[in-house]
């Protein structure tokens, strides 16, 4: 079988040693491995070079990702580049890299530190083992999202949970559902923000980091906000703050206290909301990075807007935009115009009201364009759960060959309930996105051109074969020539029904031009997908449709087909290929499918 979602490099362990074990103990147990790592470096008698390195990244991490003193980390994170580079280990220079990176972020050098972490990716993928690759991962979704690139945020956050797929059950993975919450609520996409948060919400109670539950909870008030669900919001808030470490926490960011200070404004609590704003300016001042400003004036506006004066309301509100403009945060901006412009109109000033409502039709347009392009991304991961239930289908036949195969199983099944979680509360939008085309109801070639690439590379990657083909009706034109468009339109629309029906749900048909569609057929090899051609050309010439009291029927087509790896790497010169095969099948007379060979001469006829 193709173990493509299990099977994944042998663990990568050089280290076959106490260093070896600090490290892995530090991805399951961060808060067991720091105190170990501690006990070493502050026991000068033991010298053993590799287990100090790895001690000095243990804590390194562990100021950065686990307390609210991120920059604690700077010395250790020195401390450790040094040993590993006199010890030649690049694994933990990499590791090392990534924490400075990460420090640069919290420090307000976001777009550096996204050079820097892109700039490791290549070398990443080939030496790192999923677990460090995760921090990669996740470090360039933090760095994406405090640049205002959200959609890059949540494209890179989606790989990181994939590379937790493939490590062992840890506190990153709520960590990561919860990052994800976040960039989903800043491009406005509620439903699956709660979702997620919620999962992660349950996820964290088997582990104790306070810290990150703080943040869970932001983000799922936030989206309980953004779907209009203020009671549950007020709720999370509360348990937030209560169940924060400290007395009140100083994290390295303020956005928990802005989403507090709003919900508890807008349920007249002043002092709690005042209290929350304090808190934000103090951690702005201490942490003027990524979008700590624009969370203080946010915070500062809300309370002054639910109690002050107009004019003093008017005054931080404008603070607050102008802030969120500067640093391009759009949810707050959104909620700030939108405020301003109901403040001035309040007030009978139209004109600034007006300017108002157009910065936030600017701000909402941005907005909105940055979530379509998330949703593509999101779009292909709802593309490998059906490769995913697909694989697990065809295990659960295996199922009684071999003992293996069982435990394979389990880890699909959690895989699968896994992105189960994250991906039901999108499928129902994701239906309605412009992905469609509006006659045939098949996905369009816009659709083709963001799953392609992905598809391309996950069989590049796992060795699995790959098959295009593109298929052109023949003689069509007849059919509009003879009874008019709007027939050959219910033609048209009929063979889109059918497509589909006859190729596996892990195919994607896409309507490519007029009466010429593309399929990209995962795990077929040239033979493979002649026969799934061969089968719908038979369902086709079966295919009869009713028009005007006449039964028209007898549809043909000719189709080329190209192989991933014979005719090309990437979907270019795939079509290429499978286009000038679809000419040639054309040429010898219709109703034939070719699959492409290295030249002209090799062709091979699969059926004419
Ligand atoms: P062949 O491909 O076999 O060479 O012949 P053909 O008649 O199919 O020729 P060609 O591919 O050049 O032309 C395609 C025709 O399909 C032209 C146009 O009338 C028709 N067509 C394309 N899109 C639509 C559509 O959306 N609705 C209808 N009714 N007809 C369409
Ligand atoms: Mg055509
Ligand atoms: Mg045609």
């Amino acid at each position: 079988m193709h173990g493509a979602l299990i099977v994944c490099d042998p663990p990568i362990d050089p280290m076959n040693d106490a260093a070896a074990a600090l490290w892995a103990q530090h991805f399951r147990e961060p808060e067991r491995a720091y105190a170990r790592a501690r006990a070493f470096v502050e026991t000068p008698s033991r010298d053993d070079s590799r287990l100090r390195a790895w001690s000095e990244l243990t804590i390194a991490f562990h100021d950065l990702f686990f307390t609210a003193k991120p920059l604690d980390a700077r010395d250790w994170i020195a401390a450790a580049a040094k040993d590993f580079e006199a010890l030649g280990d690049r694994r933990g220079l990499l590791l090392a890299e990534i924490a400075s990176a990460r420090l640069a972020i919290v420090e307000g050098s976001a777009p550096a530190a996204r050079d820097r972490l892109l700039s490791l990716y290549a070398e990443a993928q080939q030496i790192l083992p999923p677990e460090d690759r995760f921090w990669l991962l996740n470090a360039i979704g933090a760095a994406h999202y405090f640049t205002d690139r959200f959609n890059g945020a949540i494209r890179y956050l989606y790989e990181a949970l994939e590379a937790l797929r493939l490590a062992p059950p840890s506190p990153q993975h709520p960590t990561v559902m919860s990052n994800l919450a976040a960039a989903l609520v800043t491009v406005g996409d509620y439903a699956p923000a709660r979702e997620l948060a919620d999962a992660a919400l349950v996820d964290l109670e088997q582990y104790d980091n306070p810290q990150v539950v703080m943040f869970a909870r932001s983000n799922l008030a936030e989206a309980l906000v953004g779907i209009g669900d203020d009671a549950r919001a007020l709720e999370t808030v509360d348990r937030m703050l209560s169940g924060a470490p400290a007395t009140m926490p100083r994290a390295a960011q303020n956005h928990y206290l802005a989403i507090a200070a709003e919900i508890y404004a807008r349920h007249a609590r002043i002092a709690d909301a005042e209290q929350c704003a304090g808190t934000a300016r103090a951690i702005y001042a201490d942490f003027p990075g990524g979008f700590n400003e624009v969370h203080s004036r946010w915070a500062d506006a809300v309370v002054a807007d639910a109690q002050g004066p107009a004019d003093a309301a008017i005054a931080t509100l404008e603070a607050a935009a102008d802030a969120a403009r500067r640093r391009n945060f759009l949810p707050v901006e959104c909620k700030a115009w939108d405020r301003l412009a109901q403040r001035h109109a309040e007030r009978g000033n139209f004109e600034a009201a007006y300017a108002c409502m157009r910065e936030l039709l600017r701000a909402q347009t941005q907005r909105m364009s940055h979530r379509a392009s998330a949703k593509y991304y999101l779009l292909r991961v709802e593309h490998e759960l059906s490769h995913a239930r697909d694989e697990r289908d065809r295990a659960l036949a295996q199922r009684s060959e071999a003992e293996r195969t069982n435990r394979e199983l389990e880890r699909l099944n959690s895989d699968l309930q896994h992105k189960m979680i994250q991906i039901e509360a999108l499928q129902a939008q994701l239906e309605v996105e412009a992905v469609r085309d509006p006659l045939t109801q098949l996905f369009n070639r816009r659709y083709l051109d963001t799953v392609a690439p992905g598809l391309i590379g996950a069989a590049l990657r796992r060795g699995t074969p790959l098959a295009v083909a593109l298929v052109d009706l023949d003689h069509f034109k007849q059919v509009n020539d003879r009874h008019g468009h709007p027939a050959g339109d219910l033609v048209l629309r009929e063979i889109g029904r059918v497509l589909p029906m006859s190729l596996r749900p892990a195919d994607v048909v896409c309507r490519y031009g007029g009466e010429e569609f593309c399929i990209v057929l995962p795990d077929a090899n040239g033979a493979g997908a002649a026969k799934a051609l061969a089968s719908l050309a038979a369902r086709l010439r079966d295919l009869r449709v009713q028009w005007n009291a006449q039964t028209l029927g007898g549809f043909t087509f000719s189709a080329g087909i190209a192989v991933l790896g014979q005719d090309g790497t990437v979907l270019a010169q795939l079509l290429e290929a499978a286009d000038r095969a679809l000419y040639q099948a054309k040429d010898t007379g219709r109703d034939c499918i070719l699959i492409a060979g290295d030249g002209p001469g090799s062709r091979e006829a699969a059926a004419c």
